[in-house]
């Protein structure tokens, strides 16, 4: 080899190595949608030194994740509020391993259970030996995410950014946004709702189309409200259940339970609490805040008669059906005959899928949609 072809070798692999090595490590990583499975994105995104810009439709961050603040001297998740796994998954969160991050959390274990049922109520303790979860005991899943994820993140949110279309541009993605805004990435993690995909309120280029995205319409994602109400004294027992008891432990989506919010939480207010999730019309879901509270108060008041509104502080309610940009609670079953895994696999290398439905056996859940999150980072960093 002459001196001429080796400078010759030696110019052309300076000029084609800043692509060899952009193709390794991007410069940049687009997430849309900043709830669990966005902030976590990002959170180790920026942790690998990889720069981040998040989009999310809202005017605020936490997605299906929000805290009420001011309603109770503790505070309540409108959102997700239990922690369905061992306490060790918010180390991991976080990526550190099952490290204790110092934050309590207490055994929830209902002792009183009651169902209301043809018009009676019957008690049903000996479920107290079944079922235990587990709980914040003075913070809520949103506190976790301010304390732990949105210091590192929070400067590279932008709100009231609507992604509309994804599209191909060169080797990387351009994201486009309704207010026609045009932002160039390397790479997308898209972490939005299910609801938002199957009602295609983002639109892909061909390229970039999950081949098999029309199978997300066999994949049901609930319906869904929270009702938070104080009251003088407290009537309830720690859970009421309605139906038989053999139609309530049936396995089934459909949940209806009124509960202790105050359980095990260093307060001695009454809150009582209401979780309605179904795959089915929620004949509530259409009713306004004022409206919903009144008819929850009348059920009540049907099965433990006038206390209920002698005892009435106040309410509020989160219609998760209503909630813009979520439109629901969460995924459900899965109809489709594929994963959706398989639905929703990256496409080219550039467009990445995150959030709760993609959580596996923890679909549905808040460390679910941060793990799938995890896991879309992990391939970014090894393609
Ligand atoms: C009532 C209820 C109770 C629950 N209880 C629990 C519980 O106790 N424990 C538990 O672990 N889980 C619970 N969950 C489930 C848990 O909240 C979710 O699994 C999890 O928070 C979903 O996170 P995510 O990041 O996948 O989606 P989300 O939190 O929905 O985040 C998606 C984000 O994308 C944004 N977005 C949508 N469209 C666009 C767009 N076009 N452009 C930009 N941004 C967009 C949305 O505004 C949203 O902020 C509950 C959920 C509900 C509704």
């Amino acid at each position: 080899m002459d001196r001429r072809t080796f400078l010759g070798l030696t110019a052309a692999s300076l000029i084609h190595a800043p692509s060899i090595v952009q193709a390794r490590q991007p410069k940049h990583v687009t997430v849309i949608g900043a709830g669990s499975a966005g902030m976590s994105a990002a959170f180790h995104l920026e942790k690998a030194g990889i720069k981040v810009t998040i989009l999310e439709a809202s005017n605020r961050w936490g997605g299906r994740v929000k805290r009420l603040a001011g309603f109770s001297d503790v505070p309540l998740d409108l959102g997700a509020e239990w922690i369905h796994d061992e306490p060790t998954v918010l180390g991991e969160i976080v990526g550190a391993g099952q490290t204790d991050l110092g934050v309590e959390t207490i055994d929830y274990s209902p002792q009183t259970f009651k169902f209301w049922h043809k018009g009676k109520l019957n008690n049903f303790n000996s479920l107290r030996h079944v079922y235990e979860e587990v709980k914040f005991l003075d913070t809520t899943w949103y506190g976790f995410f301010e304390r732990f994820v949105i210091p590192s993140i929070e400067n590279k949110i932008e709100y009231n950014a609507v992604v509309s279309d994804v599209q191909s541009e060169g080797d990387g993605v351009s994201v486009h946004l309704s207010d026609g805004r045009k932002i160039e990435t390397d790479k997308v993690i898209i972490t939005v709702p299910l609801s938002t995909l199957q009602r295609g309120n983002i639109a892909f280029s061909d390229d970039l189309l999950p081949p098999n995205i029309s199978e997300l319409q066999n994949v049901d994602f609930g319906r869904g409200f929270k009702v938070f109400m104080r009251f003088k004294e407290r009537f309830y027992p720690d859970i009421l259940l309605e139906g038989s008891r053999w139609s309530v432990m049936q396995d089934t989506w459909s949940s209806k339970i009124f509960y202790d919010a105050a359980f095990g939480k260093p307060t001695q207010q009454n809150i009582l609490g209401l979780f309605t999730v179904s795959d089915r019309h929620l004949p509530r879901a259409n009713l306004s805040h004022s409206e919903m509270i009144e008819d929850v108060l009348s059920e009540i008041t049907k099965i433990f008669g006038s206390v209920v509104r002698d005892a009435y502080i106040d309410g509020r309610v989160q219609n998760w059906s209503q909630e813009p940009h979520i439109m629901g609670s969460y995924s459900m079953s899965n109809h489709s005959d594929l994963d959706v895994t398989e639905i929703l696999a990256p496409v080219e290398g550039r467009v990445f899928f995150a959030g709760e439905v993609l959580g596996g056996d923890a679909q549905s859940t808040v460390h679910g949609a941060a793990f799938s999150a995890i896991k879309c980072v992990d391939q970014i960093k090894d393609s």
